[in-house]
């Protein structure tokens, strides 16, 4: 079990058939917010991500690129682990699911659930969804289609393959649920998921023949199938940290909390969980269920040929302003839309005119004055404010951030209230700018799990005795893109 001053978070791993997009973007971006959160209350953070490489819809990219799925897979796992300088995010732990250790981590778990009488073979034909990597029931389908998916051609498989005893599980999971009633945030998945367990759960494929994909971590003691690609992806989540080799490290920081967006709802809630107790293994400790990034109504995603491209936006707007707008105005836990128009307002009305010129008015005076400070950092003031004040200990990131910017809007109302620069007496003039220069580093400390550059650079610049002006953080978007 974990331990107090440990803290596990894990995103999803996303497949690595395309290049990120803005909405996978915007879940590391949440989950860096609650790595720094929980390394600021001094604890020891293992952040986890990853890509999935396995499945059928990997493999046939790779076949037609005429390369081996890692290959294939090589320079897109590249482009996901370099969001983290292109983000700046805080990930410890980037495992793809071709590396060697997770594929005997996969195949151990495999046995301790063979080894409980879980796994078991029949021949069966689905209906199978290769955007989802996943069965898809009539009542799923909207015109024969994946709703998620509606450009790609349903599957039909038929095929003997490996099934995992989901349905023993029933009842083990909804008395799990009943005693941990905060397993699922927000409580309306919470309450889906159940529903969903309620109503009767039927046992999962968990193997394909290898001749028609050979794309999967081989099964123990048979030769013919390969693990179905969630099986093993979602063991992820434990190999990540060392299971089964380094049990210490599994069992100082396991169980995790796991983020991912309401596509995964069964997998990580039901599916996962279902797995765990047949392994023998502790439950997750949380999963939190993001709402999904539209682009006109619509999930974005690279299949649906509306991907908003997180890389272009770090480029034009910076990764702190990026950050900003996706933790600010996309809702943690409700579907919300990406507007790249939105995000130029909020840049220049929040960043540019708010933050950063309180930073440059109260520092310019402070050096035009020679005014000495010496003011020194409050974390634990700022834990306070951030625990209790604002909304992040329910992971409402848009709240916290009102928070701060009603302290940042009331510091500007201030400063051009008392115009410091009409008075005459250096004291007078001090009693204005001292207070404001405190309250500004006040903020910078609360700023820090949400834009991590801008903070360091405000405390760095707050805490030198004799504060000068600094370059502008936020430079106001040229007038010829200027949008009303
Ligand atoms: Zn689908």
């Amino acid at each position: 079990m974990s331990q107090a001053n440990k803290y596990y978070i894990t995103t999803t791993l996303p497949y690595t058939n395309s290049d990120p997009h803005i909405g996978f973007a915007t879940e590391l971006i949440k989950a860096d917010v609650i790595a720094r959160w929980q390394r600021m209350q001094g604890k020891e953070v293992i952040f986890n991500t990853g890509t999935d490489e396995h499945g059928l819809k990997i493999h046939q990219q790779a076949e037609e690129a005429g390369l081996t799925a890692r290959k294939y897979c090589d320079p897109l796992a590249m482009r996901f682990k370099s969001l983290k300088e292109v983000l700046n995010l805080s990930f410890t732990h980037f495992i793809r699911t071709s590396d060697e250790h997770h594929k005997k981590a996969a195949q151990v778990f495999w046995q301790r659930c063979w080894d409980n009488g879980d796994i078991y073979k029949k021949t069966y034909s689905v209906k199978y969804c290769v955007g989802c990597e996943m069965e898809k029931t009539d009542s799923e389908l909207v015109d024969g289609h994946c709703p998620l998916h509606p450009n790609r051609e349903v599957e039909l498989i038929e095929e003997e393959n490996y099934f995992f005893r989901f349905s023993k599980y029933q009842q083990p999971l909804l008395d799990f649920y009943s005693a941990q009633p905060d397993f699922v945030v927000p409580a309306h998945r919470f309450t889906e998921i159940k529903n969903f367990v309620s109503s009767g759960l039927q046992d999962f494929s968990i193997s394909r023949l290898k001749s028609k994909m050979p794309n999967g971590v081989a099964i123990p003691g048979d030769d013919e199938q390969v693990m179905y690609v969630w099986f093993d992806a979602l063991v992820n989540y434990i190999s990540t940290l060392g299971w089964p080799d380094d049990l210490d490290n599994f069992e100082n920081f396991w169980p995790a909390v796991q983020v991912c967006g309401k596509d995964n709802l069964r997998q990580q809630t039901a599916m996962w969980q279902a797995m765990l107790m047949s392994a023998k293994l502790p439950p997750s400790r949380q999963v939190l269920i993001f709402g999904f990034l539209t682009a006109n109504g619509q999930k974005i995603s690279k299949s649906l040929g509306n991907g908003v491209d997180p890389f272009m936006f770090a480029e034009k707007y910076g990764a702190e302003a990026l950050r900003y707008y996706l933790l600010t105005e996309i809702l943690p836990f409700e579907d919300s839309d990406f507007s790249e128009e939105r995000l130029r307002q909020k840049y220049n009305a929040d960043l540019a005119n708010g933050l950063g010129n309180l930073v440059a008015r109260v520092s310019t005076l402070l050096e035009k004055n020679n005014i000495a400070t010496a003011l020194v950092t409050d974390e634990k003031a700022a834990i306070n404010i951030l625990e209790t004040e604002s909304g992040l200990a329910d992971y409402q990131f848009h709240r916290a951030l009102q928070y701060i910017w009603q302290e940042i809007a009331a510091c500007n109302e201030e400063l051009t209230a008392k115009a410091p620069w009409k008075l005459s007496e250096l004291t007078d003039i001090e009693a204005v700018l001292k207070p404001l220069a405190t309250r500004i580093l006040q903020i910078a400390l609360v700023l820090q799990p949400f834009m991590p550059v801008t903070a360091e650079k405000i405390i760095n610049q707050f805490t030198q005795t004799q504060i000068i002006k600094s370059e502008s953080l936020f430079p106001r978007l040229g007038a010829e893109t200027e949008l009303q």
